[in-house]
């Protein structure tokens, strides 16, 4: 049957223009919800660490927050460690498209970085906090993060 429209995993709606939705949910449905997809796991394939338990939720954390003045609505948005600035660019602006650049000038918008994933222990609950792609933290005060070098040897070694 090629009648059968594909139904969005999270409004239980219809895709119109499933090609365009690969997560099998409408991208704005998505959106709404602050889901997007994660790159590669970090964390070493292990049990948990306290009780052993060897099945873990990997969790896409996220908040709920709140926007607007005479309009307030509520989104929810993934939780990250630290903003970094996003400038839209001129060149981007005047085209209308939305590509932005991270960069070192003033604050137009805070961009969401360090995204935190927690694995959560099926049995006895304990959580474990990653964050996504710690490389690309930016460092300095205005960031809220601070490098911090514990040198080649630790006691933990
Ligand atoms: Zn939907
Ligand atoms: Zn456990």
């Amino acid at each position: 049957m090629s009648g059968e429209m594909p139904k969005c995993g999270i409004c239980g709606e219809g895709i119109y223009e499933p090609a365009e939705q690969p997560a099998g949910q409408h991208e704005s449905c998505r959106a709404n919800f602050g889901l997007h997809a994660l790159p590669a796991s970090r964390r070493p394939a292990r049990p948990c660490d306290r009780c052993g338990h060897h099945q873990l939720v990997r969790c896409l954390v996220r908040e709920r927050g709140a926007a607007g003045n005479n309009y307030v609505a509520s989104y929810v948005a993934p939780l990250q460690v630290t903003f970094a600035r996003k400038v839209v660019t001129k060149e981007a602006f005047f085209s209308g498209k939305k590509s932005t650049e991270v960069t070192n000038q003033p604050a137009v918008q805070g961009q969401a970085v360090g995204v935190l994933e927690a694995y959560v222990c099926r049995q006895c609950g304990f959580t474990e906090w990653y964050t996504v792609e710690p490389e690309q933290l930016p460092i300095g005060e205005a960031y809220g993060t601070e490098l911090i070098d514990v040198g080649p040897t630790t006691p933990y070694r």
